[in-house]
């Protein structure tokens, strides 16, 4: 059996292990586990975010609410107005003005109150649903990850059986041509080895340059020079 022969055995045996490979990282317990845990990685995060949110909007509605108090305790210096300046016209309609002005900033100050007090219901809200979802994840997180393990574990069991008899058609590869297919492997290329097509890569079809076709009448096998598979003629 020539060397290319056995890489094509080789090969034929690997791309079982690659089938398993795909569709383990591609399965269903994978995605669910891996979805689970990316949450379950962020909440402690989000839920910072929250709880800052919520005590910002706190702190704002109190300062607010101390404002609100000391223009309302101002206004009641204007209760006994009439009394003090009961005849000059000019000085009581500036009195009345400043009353009014100060009726509408507590009034706008009211309006603000309410509005940042119903902000910190809605993140507390938020909070709250959050940390149920977090819950809940976190139970499927368990459910997922043993799911997931007893998947993984039964492909391995699949995996090792192929590995074993690659093991054994590896030893009658030359450990360079062999390390040469392995690292291409690595580099996700695959098919690794194929059957010229004409003058021109089978896969992806750039044509041979000159010296690779005397390298390959010669030697039999040549490097696709753009994807660097290797290219054999039958
Ligand atoms: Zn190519």
């Amino acid at each position: 059996m020539s060397n290319i022969e056995k890489l094509l055995r080789y090969q034929q045996e690997d791309e079982k292990l690659i089938k398993i490979e795909q569709e383990a990282a591609a399965s269903e317990e994978r995605k669910n586990y891996v979805q689970s845990k990316n949450f379950m990685a962020k909440a402690p995060e989000k839920l910072d975010q929250l709880d800052a949110r919520a005590a910002e909007a706190e702190r704002t509605a109190a300062r607010l609410s101390q404002k609100y108090d000391e223009l309302a305790e101002a206004l009641k210096d204007f209760d006994s107005l009439d009394e003090m300046v009961s005849n000059e016209g000019a000085e009581v309609s500036f009195y009345k003005k400043s009353a009014l002005a100060l009726q509408e900033k507590i009034k706008a100050l009211k309006g603000e109150i309410a509005s940042l007090n119903a902000a910190v219901k809605a993140v507390d809200e938020e909070y709250r649903s959050f940390k149920k979802k977090v819950i809940s994840v976190q139970k499927q997180y368990k459910e997922s990850h043993d799911v997931y393990v007893a998947y993984r574990d039964g492909k391995k069991k699949e995996m090792a059986v192929i590995e074993e008899e690659l093991k054994k058609l590896a030893k009658d590869i030359p450990a360079e041509l062999l390390a040469k297919y392995q690292t291409k492997r690595s580099e996700r290329i695959f098919p690794i080895i194929c059957n010229i097509n004409g003058e021109r890569c089978a896969k992806c079809g750039m044509e041979l340059s000159l010296a690779g076709k005397e390298k390959l009448a010669r030697e039999g096998v040549v490097e696709c020079e753009n994807c660097h598979r290797f290219l054999y003629k039958k």
